[in-house]
């Protein structure tokens, strides 16, 4: 099916009503200025997919939502701030059961631990950032914290293959780690519909980022899941960032292809020796805020270690940085 987004709020609105879905779109203080949250509405309570950032307009906005109903689970698609952000809170709030992966619980407690964080800056010095903006980087990364906790204990963790029921429906959970480690999508088989988190979005290509820790080869990873998910020719799909719109496989076909085309002018870049600082800046032309270079430098660094662990570059130490070469 072509690709094909679906424009009217009240077209969105009804289909998701007919799986028992409702929407909270939260706004972010950030570029990407909003998250998609869900609420799926059961016979004896509520499921919560997604929670956003911990700050005020997030718990005003729940505040309103939760009121009068019982919430009895949330589920968290992945550790990253925007969708994991307030789910301590909220299950503070509610004594709601949590669900996530294992794999991202442990990437949450660790990404925001003081000895990563101290490690952080050292790792952004060896990626050729100067220092002044790598201590904001590491700064920025800490200011985080606030955001994303109490931390919530998780109940249950989700696993690859496990039938989830979500509203009226059963959703098998796919484990698509690119994006993060830990990444899970829902798909229905029934309706071939797919929630795909931050896996597949309709607009803008998920980050694919290499921050030093976790998974060492994640665009590889994200690939790989890609393909995985091209195999059920889903649909419909529901994404957290964008609207909803049919055709996965259309969309998987224009990422790809972004990737690849991104992977060419890295080494065209490249081809003179350059740190992963200096080739982000040859990648990512715009100006950029402290914020959108931790996503661009991570992304760089991702691309540049698939191309070296595919053959096609070469990484040394040299006074301190990361230097590649063709
Ligand atoms: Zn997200």
């Amino acid at each position: 099916m072509e690709k094909q987004t679906i424009q009217s709020e009240q077209d969105i609105k009804d289909i998701l009503k007919s799986y028992q879905l409702y929407q909270v779109m939260l706004d972010l203080p950030f570029r990407l200025n909003h998250v998609n949250c869900f609420m799926a509405e059961e016979g004896d309570g509520w499921k919560i997919i997604d929670v956003g950032l911990h700050n005020a307009e997030t718990v005003a906005r729940w505040n309103k939502e939760l009121a009068q109903k019982n919430i009895k689970e949330i589920i968290i698609t992945h550790y990253h701030p925007d969708h994991f952000g307030y789910a301590g809170g909220m299950q503070a709030k509610t004594g709601a059961r949590l669900s996530m992966t294992k794999i991202d619980a442990d990437m949450a407690l660790d990404a925001w631990h003081d000895v990563f964080l101290s490690n952080l800056n050292k790792n952004y010095e060896s990626a050729g950032i100067p220092t002044g903006i790598a201590d904001d980087m590491t700064k920025n990364t800490a200011e985080f914290i606030e955001r994303v906790t109490p931390y919530p204990t998780v109940d249950h963790y989700l696993k690859e293959g496990e039938h989830i029921r979500i509203g009226n429906y059963m959703y098998k959970v796919i484990h698509t780690p690119g994006h993060s480690d830990g990444l899970v999508c829902f798909y229905n088989s029934e309706r071939n519909m797919l929630l795909s988190t931050d896996h597949i979005l309709p607009r803008i290509t998920p980050n694919i980022s290499y921050w030093f820790h976790g998974d060492p080869n994640p665009l590889k990873s994200y690939l790989h899941s890609l393909e995985k998910i091209r195999s059920l020719d889903a649909d419909l799909v529901v994404p957290s960032h964008g609207k909803p719109f049919y055709g996965a496989n259309d969309r998987i076909d224009e990422i790809t292809k972004h990737h690849e085309e991104r992977l060419d002018t890295l080494l065209r870049v490249i081809t003179n020796g350059a740190t992963i600082y200096e080739a982000c800046g040859k990648l990512f032309r715009k100006k950029l805020s402290i914020h959108e270079t931790r996503f661009a430098v991570g992304e760089t660094f991702a691309h540049l270690e698939f191309l070296r662990n595919n053959g096609d570059c070469q990484r040394v130490m040299y006074d301190g940085k990361y230097w590649y070469t063709v």
